[in-house]
């Protein structure tokens, strides 16, 4: 989406851009957090290798220089041949697809995946008939139930 559209907290059109803390926590074994590292590690994860590139001095702590690992992830994710990166704004679900837009999605897409009698924005998805049939959105605020298709893109009922 960025730099189309901005957030309040985003600064640069850079995919993994860092607006919190520039520490990934610790990288000992003893922990989970750094079990999980260390697992991404051997998976051949690349915002780890990009995290290792941008590290800065922060104890067993995983710190990094923003700008560095930024830049770092997003060369890598750009480059990637199975990958196709395209700018702009998602006002609709996908379906078939995946969202992950985060905390700060913006407001057309968080209008549209609203519940359509409370605007809370949170579905559970469930199968109408064991097995088969369609699939309804439940709201897990207010329990308001409406028709979803297999993708899962809400069709806001009648
Ligand atoms: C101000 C702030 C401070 C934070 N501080 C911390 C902290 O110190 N420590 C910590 O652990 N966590 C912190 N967090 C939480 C952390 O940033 C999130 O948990 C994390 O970024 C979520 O990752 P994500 O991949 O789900 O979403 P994001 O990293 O937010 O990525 C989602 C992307 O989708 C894009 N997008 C949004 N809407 C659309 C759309 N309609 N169409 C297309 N693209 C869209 C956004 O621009 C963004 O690039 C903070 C969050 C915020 C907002």
């Amino acid at each position: 989406m960025r730099p189309a559209k901005m957030t309040p907290a985003h600064h640069t059109d850079r995919l993994a851009e860092l607006v919190c803390s520039n520490s990934f926590k610790s990288v000992e074994l003893t922990n989970a957090h750094g079990l999980l590292k260390a697992e991404m590690r051997r998976l051949g994860s690349v915002v780890l290798q990009a995290a290792d590139e941008a590290r800065v001095p922060g104890g067993a702590a995983l710190a990094v220089d923003r700008d560095v690992f930024a830049a770092a992830v997003h060369r890598r994710v750009a480059q990637h041949h199975n990958v196709t990166v395209v700018r702009g704004e998602a006002t609709a679900l996908p379906a078939p697809g995946i969202v992950a837009t985060g905390p700060l999605t913006s407001e057309a897409l968080s209008v549209a995946i609203a519940c359509p009698n409370c605007q809370f924005v949170g579905m559970e998805a469930k199968r109408t008939k064991e097995g088969g049939g369609g699939i309804t959105l439940k709201c897990l605020k207010c329990a308001f139930e409406m028709p979803g298709t297999e993708g899962g893109a809400a069709e806001p009922a009648a």
